[in-house]
């Protein structure tokens, strides 16, 4: 007879950590299966020179403080470090590596085939992120384009570009980040939709983060917020950013309108030859195990209430973004959908009275 447990968390980065966190104060049986040969997730893919928005206390997974970080903002390996630590430090039950790669549903059990074996749980937590989903928008011509296109997901550092003529595309941080970095070693241009939106320079994430939470809760209790305050999507001046703009190149075009083959065509009918294009222009949601349960909605996203899936029992989503929990794709604001989330699987297997040790 197959062990059946009682949740299986899917993917093992901050926001399957944070719900085992939550987990293992319950006396469910769980297990978080995870496809990456060691801890740290989406972070282990980042770029080199990747760093926190927010000082190391205000980067924290729920029970443990992020330790100090010798830098103003813990890097991407310090990032690791501390999700590694943590993962220990509980004793968190991780499977690796073990990609998920269909989730089905019968009789009120869950399938989840691996390819070594296939798991069974009465409830499941995905957890797997955006990082698997890079978006790229649509533009005429793409593929024509002989030129190299890169993701920010598969950035590393501008030795990629070094000497090129480069085309920086999307107005968030990774752009103003990536931008900052490669303009030192290449000939780039900025393109953006808009013109983008700064953050005072000692505004750091936790002050973004603070303010952003206030205006949510004044949006719940149907008060209108401010809406002319700092917000998530501004650019946050973090040191190689505010190198950059003492260079000068912190400036930003609106977008070429199609490729040909060794550039681009600006709207006013200008061509331009260019050697790379680098893709700052987000992510989707990485939900392909999912797919056999038919549940998506526009967008790649689910219909939840809070983290639960609203057309199928048992299936709780965490970590995606504020869809799934205001800013649940941060290291401090996931914990709060993660015991959300632990609560409403223990009290549903209580009620559906399958739980083991119960
Ligand atoms: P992930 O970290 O992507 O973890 C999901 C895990 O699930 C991965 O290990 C993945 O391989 C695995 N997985 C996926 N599919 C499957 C499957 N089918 N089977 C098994 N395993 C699977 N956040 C902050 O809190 N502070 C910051 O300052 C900050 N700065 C950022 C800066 C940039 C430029 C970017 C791009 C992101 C930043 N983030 C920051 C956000 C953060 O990186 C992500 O939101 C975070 O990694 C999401 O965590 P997660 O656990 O939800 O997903």
């Amino acid at each position: 007879m197959a062990t059946i447990f009682d949740t299986i968390i899917i993917g093992g980065g901050q926001s399957g950590l944070a719900c085992a966190y939550y987990l293992r104060r319950t006396k469910l049986r769980y297990v978080l299966l995870d496809d990456q040969p060691a801890p740290g997730a989406a972070w282990r893919s980042g770029w080199d020179s990747l760093t926190l928005f927010s000082p190391a206390a205000f980067s924290s997974l729920p029970g443990w403080l992020m330790p100090e970080s010798r830098q103003q903002l813990p890097g991407r390996e310090e990032v690791i470090a501390y999700l590694t630590a943590y993962e220990n430090r509980y004793s968190l039950p991780v499977e690796r590596p073990v990609h998920v790669q269909d989730v089905c549903y019968r009789d009120g059990i869950f399938e989840l085939k691996t390819p070594k074996k296939t798991y069974h749980a009465r409830t499941v937590i995905s957890a797997t992120g955006t990082f698997r989903k890079p978006f790229i928008p649509d533009y005429p011509g793409y593929s024509k384009f002989k030129g190299l296109h890169l993701h920010s997901s598969e950035y590393k550092n501008p030795d990629q570009v070094a000497g090129k003529r480069v085309l920086i595309v999307g107005g968030g941080n990774s752009g103003a980040q990536i931008l900052a970095e490669v303009s030192r070693v290449a000939d780039t241009k900025w393109v953006t939709l808009e013109e983008v939106t700064y953050l005072p320079d000692d505004v750091d994430g936790k002050v973004l983060f603070d303010q952003a939470t206030a205006r949510y809760y004044a949006m719940q209790k149907g008060e209108q917020p401010d809406l002319s305050r700092y917000s998530l999507g501004s650019i946050v001046m973090v040191p190689p950013v505010k190198e950059a703009r003492a260079r000068g190149v912190l400036k930003t075009v609106r977008p070429f309108a199609q490729f040909y083959e060794t550039g681009v065509v600006w709207p006013d009918g200008k061509k331009e030859e260019t050697d790379a294009v680098i893709w700052c222009t987000g992510f989707g949601y990485a939900l392909d195990h999912l797919a056999c349960l038919h549940l998506l909605i526009e967008k790649g996203k689910i219909e939840v209430e809070g983290t639960r899936a609203v057309q199928q029992p048992g299936l709780w989503l965490v970590g995606y973004g504020n869809w799934t929990g205001f800013a649940s794709a941060t290291l401090i604001g996931v914990g709060r959908s993660a015991r959300q989330t632990a609560a409403e699987v223990e009290e549903y297997l209580l009620k559906t009275a399958h739980a083991a040790g119960y």
